[in-house]
């Protein structure tokens, strides 16, 4: 006999971290793009799903100070159109992603639980030096972004939490996100490296994605920018730039690009983010 999936759709962030608690057994779903692709391909069979789309808590965005506090739920959509002018850097890596349909689903967090190092959106959150909030029933806390991802397919969230929001600095600064796939759209990246400059706190600030099992935040390229800010100002700091973010990276060899391609890529992107950046300091 077939067995039933039983679907709870909690309303109430606190009703979902109960939920968690009694039904141990039970997959979270949230825009479904990728859970649905493991149940359709027989991977995961759970008895219970825990859908998080009708639970407000987990919808609601708010402005604290400097920093944008996005729900779990909150869609690559979502960032385009309400947090473009203030989030300029995530909805650069939010245009890139897939197709309009996915991008109406697919939540940010869900990118960060299947623990995708080459996740568009991760390049940005680790650029803007974002945090995640992560909570279960007895406790709470806030995990770098960067730091979430742990290993392919692999996160820092313990069974029992559920991530409640993303907390992302509002861009102080021009930014900028560029990506190599295996085609102009609806394409993973192969490798992506976003930059913000930031220049009150005259520093700059960047990640590379798709070129290690982590993101990486590239300190030495940083760290160029921050001994001397009036070096963006030279004609050869891209290149030295992109040199530094190559040499951070730690690539692998897969179906899509041999290590020395994607090094060699992850230079030329760095390089072309950072005059990026620069184009709109200069415009600024
Ligand atoms: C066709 C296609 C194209 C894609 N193209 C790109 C691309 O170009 N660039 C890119 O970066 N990504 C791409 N992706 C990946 C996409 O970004 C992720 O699939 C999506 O962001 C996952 O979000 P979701 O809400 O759909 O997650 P779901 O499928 O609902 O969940 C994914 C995982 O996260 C867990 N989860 C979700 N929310 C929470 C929560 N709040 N707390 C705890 N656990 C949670 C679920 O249990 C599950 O393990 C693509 C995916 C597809 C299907």
């Amino acid at each position: 006999m077939d067995s039933f999936l039983t679907i709870l759709r909690p309303r109430t962030l606190d009703d979902a971290l109960a939920a968690r608690v009694a039904h141990p057994e039970a997959t979270i779903v949230a825009g479904g793009t990728g859970v649905l692709v493991e149940l359709n391909r027989g991977a995961i069979d759970p008895p219970t799903l825990i859908d998080l789309s009708a639970c407000a808590d987990l919808r609601a965005t708010a402005r604290e100070g400097d920093v944008v506090v996005l729900g779990a739920t909150t869609t690559y959509t979502d960032v385009l159109e309400r947090h473009a002018d203030t989030l300029p850097g995530l909805a650069a890596a939010a245009r890139t992603v897939a197709s309009r349909q996915i991008r109406n689903r697919a939540t940010l967090a869900g990118a960060l639980v299947l623990g995708d190092p080459s996740s568009d959106a991760l390049a940005a959150l680790g650029a803007a030096g974002a945090t995640v909030d992560v909570a279960s029933a007895t406790a709470r806390r806030t995990i770098d972004a960067v730091a979430f991802v742990t290993a392919p397919g692999r996160c820092a969230l313990a069974h029992d939490e559920l991530v409640v929001a993303l907390r992302v600095p509002v861009a102080d600064g021009p930014v900028a996100y560029a990506k190599a796939g295996a085609r102009n759209a609806m394409a993973r990246a192969v490798c992506g490296v976003a930059v913000a400059l930031h220049p009150r706190r005259r520093r700059a600030s960047a990640c590379a994605v798709g070129v290690a099992p982590t993101a990486i935040r590239p300190e030495v390229a940083e760290a160029l920018i921050a001994a001397d800010w009036d070096v963006l100002a030279a004609p050869e700091t891209a290149k030295r730039f992109g040199a530094l973010v190559a040499a951070a990276v730690d690539p692998i060899a897969d179906a899509r690009g041999s290590a020395e391609y994607r090094r060699h890529v992850t230079g030329v992107l760095a390089r072309r983010a950072l005059t990026r950046a620069v184009e709109g300091l200069d415009a600024a």
